[in-house]
């Protein structure tokens, strides 16, 4: 070995040393690592979106302000039940207790009562008595693609449901209803989401992604949050 490559050989034990003891982190999506700053008027916002869920009867559990990266809620919560009507009746709950955002919350409380729960009640003479759902929240890109946008779930704002539960102890699923009837009504169903959340998904949707669950989200599409996907 000639000097100079003897000088290289021992550059290079040296420098991989440093590497060994010195790994560098993993990498990672830039975006992960850039937390938006809290908003002014948040707190304003947080409070009076709570006092409209105790308003609609929404029961759940207020949790602090949740930053994991890019991933953020400004108002979460554990959603436990919504109202099954606006008068008394026995509450529609949520076994899973997802994490939501508050907004997502109270649009999903006037859905079931006003649209869902009615449908299920004139169809099979039953009450909505659970929704089966996901966690909510989960700090990821859209279809846990790598190079995807984030996911609406990455703020709170999407959430999963994979079955509605009846007092007469009827469950429809979302991937494969029992009988045509379950199934013409759970498509009526999904309809009906399309006017109240700006994302709909399910079985059957374009990206293959959704076989075995409804997902409603409220993120907003274009620049003005000029459309929506229904599908
Ligand atoms: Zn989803």
């Amino acid at each position: 070995m000639t000097p100079c490559a003897a000088r290289t050989f021992a550059a290079a034990l040296v420098f991989t040393g440093a590497a060994a003891s010195q790994p560098l982190p993993p990498r990672a999506p830039n975006d992960l690592y850039s937390p938006p700053s809290k908003p002014e008027g948040a707190d304003e916002d947080r409070r009076a979106c709570l006092a409209r869920l105790t308003a609609l009867g929404v029961e759940y559990e207020s949790l602090t302000r949740h930053e994991e990266g890019a991933c953020v809620i400004d108002a979460p919560i554990r959603l436990e039940a919504v109202a099954a009507s606006r008068g008394a009746g026995t509450p529609i709950t949520f076994p899973q207790r997802p994490m939501i955002e508050c907004r997502l919350a109270e649009r999903l409380a006037d859905w079931l009562r006003d649209a869902v729960a009615p449908l299920f009640q004139a169809e099979f003479g039953a009450a909505l008595t659970s929704v089966v759902t996901g966690p909510g929240y989960e700090c990821r890109r859209r279809n846990r693609a790598p190079d995807a946008k984030m996911s609406a779930h990455a703020l709170g704002l999407a959430l999963d449901i994979s079955a509605f539960k009846l007092s007469n102890r009827r469950s429809v699923y979302a991937d494969e209803p029992d009988d045509q009837r379950s199934k013409n009504l759970f498509d009526v169903v999904r309809r009906t989401a399309c006017g109240w959340f700006t994302t709909v998904l399910g079985p059957g949707s374009p990206d293959g992604f959704h076989e075995d669950h409804l997902h409603v989200d409220l993120q907003p599409h274009g620049s003005r949050d000029s459309y929506r996907i229904c599908q």
